[in-house]
């Protein structure tokens, strides 16, 4: 039989998410963080329990990593679910609520990928040329489309830049209006990197909105672990869906051990924000790179032939995220060790010299 033809039409014309493994030296293409969040002798010590326990499900419910990090963020446990990355909590929370799904472009591409798996209507509004949200535009579409979710991911991936809080603010108002009823759905993946904690403290205010978060840009990406944020009735809806043993025990227990020291999280993201500020400076004092303002653990910047300059820094054994086919001509740079961006400087610099 035609397998092709077999399958569902959404599905058929999705194509698979590209995560390719190009060797290199340098990796700075995917927000990771360049240092781990565990350190050595903490792990060893700590995971001989969970090793021996293997033959066991998980804790389907992650009380004690929902626990630590309602703690943390001055919420009860039963605001918080647990996902395998922030990606599983998409697929969930558009498998509750359904489509439209709003969202500005250029975003987090998992937002569109998701909705069409689930055949779902996507509409990507475009953001102005500040990268902020057009609010011309995004309430006009609400208006429009009557989306049931609203995706706003800030720090933007793959911009950088956080949006108006006033703006979000609108949205989020305007969504919880009795015309209008959309769920917002703020993906703070990189807030971290911004230092901003504007939303999370509005959720009794407004029964709509959702915080996301995730310890995969913070060193631990190999975990997937990400969070949801948001009111007991949403959290409730959402769990309906959620496998029953999602976030596997290894994972939980290493979650649990970087919730319990922090200090190598804390010292990472430190770094990462001074190294931040150091690449933005040096990118702008090269002629022909305009870097754009970053909040997050990334740094989108312009360069004419930003098509062949990534295959020319890859050459040289830097891997870069290249954008241009989303955002002319530019690429996208995670912020490494001080050790990683002056290779990915200097030979950026070489490349644009010769
Ligand atoms: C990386 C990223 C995520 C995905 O996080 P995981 O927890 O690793 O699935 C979610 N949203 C944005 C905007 C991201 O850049």
């Amino acid at each position: 039989m035609d397998i092709r033809k077999f399958v569902r039409p959404n599905i058929r014309s999705l194509k698979a998410y590209h995560a390719e493994e190009i060797p290199c030296k340098v990796k700075v293409d995917a927000n990771e963080s360049p240092y781990s969040a565990i350190s050595n002798q903490q792990s060893a010590i700590s995971l001989e329990k969970t090793l021996q326990a293997l033959n066991r499900y998980p804790d389907p419910e992650a009380k004690v990593f929902r626990r630590l990090i309602a703690k943390d963020l001055h919420v009860k446990p039963e605001n918080i679910l647990h996902g395998n990355g922030s990606d599983e909590l998409i697929y969930y929370v558009i498998t509750t609520f359904g489509g439209p799904v709003l969202y500005p472009v250029p975003a987090f591409s998992m937002y569109g990928i998701i909705s069409q798996a689930l055949n779902e209507k996507k509409i990507g509004i475009p953001l102005d040329d500040n990268f902020d949200l057009d609010m011309g535009k995004m309430l006009g579409a609400m208006k429009q489309h009557r989306p049931k979710l609203i995706f706003l991911s800030s720090p933007n991936n793959p911009t950088g830049n956080c949006f108006s809080t006033g703006k979000i603010l609108e949205i989020i108002k305007r969504a919880s209006s009795v015309r209008h009823q959309s769920l917002v759905v703020v993906d703070e993946a990189y807030q971290p990197f911004s230092g901003k904690n504007e939303f999370l403290p509005m959720m009794d205010k407004f029964n709509n909105l959702v915080v996301m978060r995730t310890l995969s840009k913070i060193g631990l990406a190999g975990l997937r672990l990400g969070f949801l944020i948001a009111g007991e009735e949403i959290i409730n809806e959402v769990n309906k869906v959620r496998l029953p043993f999602n976030v596997n025990a290894l994972s939980q227990a290493v979650a649990i051990m970087a919730l319990k020291n922090k200090n190598p999280v804390r010292a990472n993201i430190a770094s990462v924000i001074s190294q931040r500020e150091a690449l933005r400076t040096a990118l702008d004092n090269i002629d022909g790179i305009t870097p754009y303002p970053s909040d997050a653990n990334f740094i989108l910047f312009s360069v004419a032939g930003a098509d062949r300059i990534y295959g020319r820094l890859l050459r040289k054994g830097v891997l870069v995220r290249n954008m241009s086919g989303v955002i002319r001509d530019c690429l996208r740079v995670t912020v490494g060790t001080p050790e990683e961006n002056k290779i990915f400087l200097k030979a950026l610099k070489d490349i644009l010299r010769h």
